[in-house]
């Protein structure tokens, strides 16, 4: 295994420091302050990053991205996410869209890549997210149609999304197996977004999503009917790699907070970095950090040696995320009440970590996903 950055990939993470410092940590200080950047200031980013070559980073060159490498790309993350905003490089595809035909790459996934569309993704509902397999919203053929009802929530990015990639059951007796999915247009008729859900995240409030009635043509089904879960596991598999790459730059902005603090800082007479109560928290947090980064490299190198990490996945999100809590909780109370403060981002990232042990599949599904790969159990199942 080899994790020699290239001299490309070196620079590419180079600039993407100075979009960082350019660009986003002019607005931090509001951020905190408000925390809030807004679905058009992102855009504008996005078209910032675009015109500085950070666009489509993810998608091929046949497809007219930059196709940058797993490993690549979670380098990327890791320095964007050291600003609190999360902000993310526009233009890359979800996975499920690669799975489209040529009339739904057409619509639905170039339009990404030229910048005219965003898209959203609907798993969750309120019966529950984690039992994906149990999902009550309902597709019904009719001819050539499919009439959809039910209720999705906590989605996410859905004020500046076009189309929703949403997973509904087209046999409910059939589990996992009766998934199906497809690409709902804003402004379908039946399709409401019935409401924003307040969350304690900074810029992070999902939508409950409503269907009723909702008729889509089969043109707009993705992939075989009963195929979704298979999809849904590619969607969040990749997730799960990006979400543990953005631990790694929000935990290594706060143990960096931390450590000059604690030089800085002062008590009765001494640095409190002196003192072994803070040397121990900054050396924890700093080998919890590099393990975290060998397993997230690692995963992102098995990737690109074209690999399947779904178990390599789970074990990577689930270490990152519990590590990026028990980094940013040292860091702030290595601030003392400055830590508490709006004035500082420690605070933001502190909240913002909780929701990704959640998010993508919670801590719990992951260890008992990673127990069952170890006991050579079946991928869904009681
Ligand atoms: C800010 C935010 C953004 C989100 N964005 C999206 C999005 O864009 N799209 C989307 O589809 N979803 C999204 N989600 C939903 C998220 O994926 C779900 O919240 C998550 O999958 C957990 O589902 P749940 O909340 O229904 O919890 P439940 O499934 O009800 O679980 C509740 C608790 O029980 C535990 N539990 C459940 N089953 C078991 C078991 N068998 N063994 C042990 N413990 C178990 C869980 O670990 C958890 O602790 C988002 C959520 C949030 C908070």
């Amino acid at each position: 295994m080899d994790f020699e950055v290239s001299e490309d990939l070196r620079l590419m993470v180079e600039s993407v420091r100075r979009f960082r410092e350019r660009e986003l940590m002019p607005l931090e200080r509001d951020f905190l302050i408000h925390g809030k950047l807004g679905v058009e200031t992102r855009f504008a980013l996005e078209r910032k990053g675009r015109e500085q070559g950070f666009w489509a980073l993810e998608a091929p060159p046949e497809f007219g991205g930059a196709g940058v490498s797993n490993l690549g790309l979670c380098l990327v993350d890791e320095e964007l996410f050291k600003h609190p905003a999360m902000f993310e490089f526009g233009g890359s595809p979800e996975p499920a869209l690669y799975l489209g035909n040529e009339d739904q790459k057409k619509r639905f996934f170039f339009p990404i890549i030229s910048g005219e569309k965003h898209s959203c993704y609907a798993f969750t509902e309120p019966g529950g997210g984690s039992d994906f397999a149990s999902i009550r919203t309902v597709a019904k053929k009719d001819g050539d149609h499919w009439t959809i009802n039910g209720t999705k929530t906590f989605i996410s990015y859905v004020e500046g999304a076009d189309f929703v990639i949403l997973f509904t059951t087209t046999d409910p007796r059939a589990g996992a197996h009766g998934i199906t999915c497809f690409l709902v247009e804003k402004g379908t008729p039946g399709f409401t977004v019935a409401r924003q859900i307040p969350t304690m995240g900074d810029d992070w409030d999902p939508h409950e999503l409503s269907f009723v009635d909702c008729v889509v043509p089969d043109a707009n089904r993705l992939g075989e009917v009963g195929g979704g879960f298979a999809i849904a596991d590619l969607q969040l598999t990749h997730g799960r790699l990006k979400i543990s790459a953005f631990q790694l730059g929000i935990a290594q902005r706060c143990l960096d907070l931390a450590t000059e603090w604690a030089k800085q800082r002062t008590t009765w007479g001494k640095p409190i970095g002196a003192r072994q109560a803070i040397q121990w928290m900054l050396a924890d947090s700093e080998v919890e950090l590099e393990a975290a980064r060998l397993l997230v490299y690692r995963a992102a190198w098995l990737a690109d040696s074209k690999r399947r990490i779904r178990n390599e996945a789970f074990i990577a999100k689930l270490y990152a995320t519990e590590m990026a809590q028990r980094v940013t909780d040292r860091a702030l109370q290595i601030f003392g009440g400055m830590g508490y403060t709006r004035e500082l981002p420690i605070q933001s990232f502190y909240r913002q970590v909780r929701v990704w042990r959640i998010g993508h599949g919670t801590s719990e599904i992951h260890r008992w996903m990673i127990a069952r790969n170890m006991l050579g159990l079946s991928a869904h199942g009681q």
